[in-house]
């Protein structure tokens, strides 16, 4: 998509928006490809809104971070599997731990100095391949001085799921435990460590606990996107073609934004299939909507139903 496309959406945003309080996170595939992420930046800056990156950090060089920071760039995630054996195996990149762990020191030293104006955590995708790497990597990332770090599941689809790296229900129990103890756990420094479960899923008896807010699935709610090819969707992650409300090459978002949206703002068609007759779902309103391949089935995959197993 080029920038100028793009440049119309934040222009309608600002000028319909009331709430100036927004933040443009810039997702992938690997948003360091993209050769004018820093031109994007600068506009997305002059229009008043923050933006921030999720990476991998493979081509984070110095000279690509300073560049990123000159542009206005307010956050950072960065994606960690492990130490480098687990790490690099998910990526099949021998120097992919190197980069990620050079991005880190970049965002730990840069957060450190501005803590208000550059807010930054790691995210950890853990599965059967990686979790019993959790303590350590742990450890590691107190030692290199990160402060918040957000772990979610591997959801089995795709190669994930030919590769079995899913948790078992023994496992997603374990990690759960894991969560909870890093919360009040201080390395023989004293240091510590904020961990938290992604939102990626209704957790039951494990809400509250592993993470500071009650599940809540804010696709199309409080969050909306433009994907490459102009798709207007709610999260990123809903990906299914079903849950796309417009494109910007035709639709105004804004427009979009306020009279669309429906099948996200109104969860009631999910309760079907095994959600049905579930007591939770009230709570759980039939669970993340990416874990829906359309918006008429119900979930494909249940976190409560693995963890009680
Ligand atoms: S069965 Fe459906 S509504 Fe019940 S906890 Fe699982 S995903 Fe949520």
């Amino acid at each position: 998509m080029p920038l100028a496309d793009f440049e119309k959406v934040l222009d309608g945003i600002k000028e319909k928006n009331p709430n100036k309080n927004m933040t443009v996170c810039v997702t992938g595939g690997e948003p360091l490809l993209r050769k004018d992420l820093e031109a994007a930046g600068v506009e997305i800056r002059k229009r008043g809104f923050n933006w921030t990156l999720v990476s991998n950090g493979l081509a984070m060089t110095r000279e690509r971070f300073d560049a990123l920071i000159r542009s206005g760039l307010g956050g950072m995630s960065l994606s960690i599997d492990g130490l480098e054996k687990e790490h690099c195996y998910l990526r099949q990149n021998k120097k992919s731990f190197e980069s990620v762990v050079s991005a880190i020191e970049r965002c730990v030293e840069r957060h450190e100095k501005y803590p208000r104006l550059f807010l930054f955590d790691v995210i950890t995708c853990v599965h059967a391949g990686n979790i019993d790497a959790l303590p350590k990597l742990r450890d590691f990332l107190i030692e290199k001085g990160v402060e918040f770090w957000r772990l979610f599941c591997i959801f089995p689809s795709g190669r994930a799921a030919e590769a079995s790296l899913s948790l078992n229900s023994e496992q997603y129990r374990r990690l759960m435990g894991f969560i909870i103890e890093t919360r009040s756990y201080k390395n023989k420094d004293g240091k510590s460590i904020f961990a938290s479960h992604s939102c990626e899923g209704y957790l039951g008896p494990y809400e509250l606990k592993v993470r500071n807010y009650f599940f809540f699935c804010r696709s199309g709610v409080n969050i909306g996107s433009v994907m490459c090819d102009g798709s207007i969707t709610g999260c990123l992650s809903v990906r299914s073609p079903d849950f796309f409300q417009g494109n910007i090459y035709k639709d105004d978002f804004m427009d979009v934004w306020n009279e669309r949206f429906k099948n996200m703002r109104d969860r009631s068609w999910t309760k079907t299939g095994i959600c049905e007759r579930c007591k939770s779902w009230r709570w759980c309103e039939g669970n993340g909507l990416h874990l829906h391949n359309d918006a008429r089935s119900a979930c494909a995959y249940c976190n409560l139903r693995i963890l009680e197993e």
